[in-house]
């Protein structure tokens, strides 16, 4: 938090004596944020930000928050755009600090090419704190362990080390493979069950995933997700399903906007309601242990100080996966603060650690950000991949491990995911991420053409060689969709009209599989195999679930399912030594 209303109110007074020489103007600009343009009205007066009003942006709501208040109050502060930006939306604080620079550009302002150091805030908080249950990590499965917690009748404390909430599951695409769900029953798939859904979810990670815990996951999927429908007040599309790759049916339920946003705010809502406090910036660093060995507090730092809650019942690790650690990874899909530090947290505290080689990439991913291209989930309903050289390479619904490897294998270690308006009616994408859809194109690395040569030369592709290929599927797609070249498992679509879609796209870091191994009840357990007293685990930073590589959609079922039980058994720990 920046400590800014001194030097505001003392600005505002300088502003307000300094306009008598000089009317104060105002001037747009604009900057490319995280998903599109980030329109800003700038007002200056004798050369200082007097204010800064939004006119449009298309951020994530919940990450980039901070963009808008904190890093313009610095902005403000400073008369200087050499803020630091917001942790975790570098995107979106770059883009709004661009608008900034160039709103002053068009006014001849010279903004302060130095800013003065922002204080961190110091809480009035007590340095000691006494709960029946801490959470630690506020995303999907933090939220979940709290809300269950909480509803069961334990005085619970999420506690978040980044300034915002929602982790990966916020900026994930969120969505929930659920066998018998509602929706799939009104889309007429019937013969779909746990044990079905159990099956792929244990071939997809090459039968390294626990049974018994992939068990759990697929039988709890169904009322897990009722849950969060009718509880937590999370809205799902009514008449889609995805089916993502290695699964053998349409499964995947789908959030509204199709991110994790409408999950992570409705939770944030309920939190707020249920009277939960979620205490961001505080970052946990050591499990305690009584002597007789229960882990029964979380030491934790925020701004420099020490803090210590207390949990009588129990601690839930929530703290996702390792998928931003600097020095595994240099390109990741997520946020950042999944750098995996409670994992050594957990081993010190005697948790077993199981799977930690297995790191999945996913393969279409913005070469820039490196944040998955949702827009090309075109890919789900017929989009093909082909390489520079214009050819298909891949079943493009392989696993994503499988489709990774083999882009990485293709020249630049890159493709491209080409579509048309035929799949388009189907997937929609271009409209439901129409900002991904005018950034990417902005950027150059998306591009629309009504021809197929058209999409070929934009991206110096052989045209020769992508007309054989779009041919050739075009031919199969006629003959009922059988692909012969690589098996797709949805059938092919014909691509032989326009408008074209083609984006460039490269595999990223996703998910980490490996973590603290668990049992059914969510318990963290030693390397003999027995529950550390007072510690539970859920969601990515456990790892007993997907084996070798995690099938799409099972993110949000795992988390769900076993955040609620850690939740639900933290409780009743609590409830027990009372
Ligand atoms: P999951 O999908 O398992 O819920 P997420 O990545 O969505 O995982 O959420 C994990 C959250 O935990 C992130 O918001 C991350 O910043 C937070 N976190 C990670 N390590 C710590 C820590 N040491 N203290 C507090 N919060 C943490």
């Amino acid at each position: 938090m920046f400590k800014t209303s001194i030097l505001f109110t003392a600005l505002l007074s300088a502003v307000a004596f300094a306009s008598v020489s000089a009317a104060p103007v105002q001037t747009e600009g604009t900057g490319i944020g995280k998903h599109g343009e980030i329109k800003l009205a700038v007002t200056f007066d004798n050369g200082k930000i007097q204010d800064i009003k939004v006119l449009e942006d298309h951020e994530n709501k919940v990450l980039a928050a901070k963009v808008f208040t904190d890093l313009k109050d610095a902005v403000i502060a400073n008369n200087s755009v050499k803020v630091d930006g917001i942790a975790d939306a570098t995107f979106s604080s770059k883009g709004f600090l661009n608008a900034v620079s160039d709103a002053a550009k068009k006014a001849g302002v010279k903004l302060s090419d130095q800013a003065k150091k922002a204080k961190k805030a110091d809480a009035a908080m007590p340095a000691v704190q006494n709960y029946d249950v801490v959470v630690i990590g506020a995303g999907g499965a933090g939220f979940a362990a709290a809300v269950e917690a909480k509803s069961k009748g334990a005085n619970v404390v999420l506690i978040e080390k980044m300034p915002t909430v929602g982790g990966n599951s916020l900026i994930s695409g969120a969505e929930m493979n659920v066998p018998n769900s509602w929706v799939q029953n009104k889309l007429n798939i019937k013969d779909d069950t746990p044990a079905r859904m159990a099956a792929d979810t244990l071939k997809g990670g090459d039968f390294k995933g626990d049974p018994e815990i992939v068990g759990v996951m697929t039988v709890n999927a169904l009322p897990t997700a009722e849950w969060l429908r009718d509880t937590v007040g999370v809205n799902f599309e009514k008449d889609n399903v995805f089916q993502f790759g290695g699964h053998s049916r349409k499964r995947a339920l789908i959030p509204e906007g199709h991110t994790g946003t409408e999950v992570i705010t409705k939770f944030s809502a309920l939190a707020d309601k249920m009277g939960i406090p979620v205490i961001t910036n505080m970052k946990a660093e050591e499990l305690v242990k009584d002597k007789d060995g229960r882990v029964v507090a979380v030491k934790a730092v925020s701004a420099d100080k020490e803090y210590t809650f207390n949990a009588k019942g129990g601690v839930v690790l929530a703290t996702g996966g390792f998928g931003a650690n600097a020095q595994m990874v240099k390109k990741t899909t997520d946020a950042p603060g999944t750098t995996g530090e409670a994992l050594y947290m957990a081993e010190k505290a005697g948790g077993q650690l199981v799977n930690m080689g297995y790191i999945q990439t996913y393969p279409i991913c913005d070469p820039i950000s490196g944040v998955i291209e949702l827009i090309a989930d075109a890919r789900f309903d017929g989009a093909i991949l082909v390489n520079q050289e214009g050819k298909r390479f891949v079943e493009e619904l392989e696993r994503r491990d499988v489709i990774s490897n083999a882009i990485l294998k293709q020249p630049g270690a890159y493709c491209y995911v080409l579509w048309n308006d035929n799949i388009g009616k189907i997937s929609n994408t271009v409209k439901i991420h129409d900002t991904e859809y005018q950034a990417f194109t902005k950027q150059g690395i998306m591009h629309t053409s009504d021809t197929l040569k058209g999409a070929a030369d934009f991206f110096h592709i052989p045209y020769a060689n992508l007309k054989a290929t779009v041919d050739r599927v075009n031919q199969m797609a006629k003959d009922g969709g059988k692909d012969l070249d690589f098996h797709n498992r949805g059938g092919l679509k014909d691509l032989s009209t326009g408008k074209y879609y083609i984006i460039k796209a490269v595999p990223s870091i996703h998910h980490t599989m490996g973590g603290v191994r668990i049992n059914p009840k969510a318990e963290a357990l030693d390397k003999n195999g027995k529950p550390v007293p007072g510690l539970y685990a859920a969601g990515e930073v456990t790892g007993c679930t997907h084996g070798t590589n995690r099938l799409g959609g099972n993110a949000y079922t795992d988390i769900m399912v076993f955040g609620r039980i850690a939740g639900e058994q933290a409780a009743q720990a609590a409830k027990a030594t009372k």
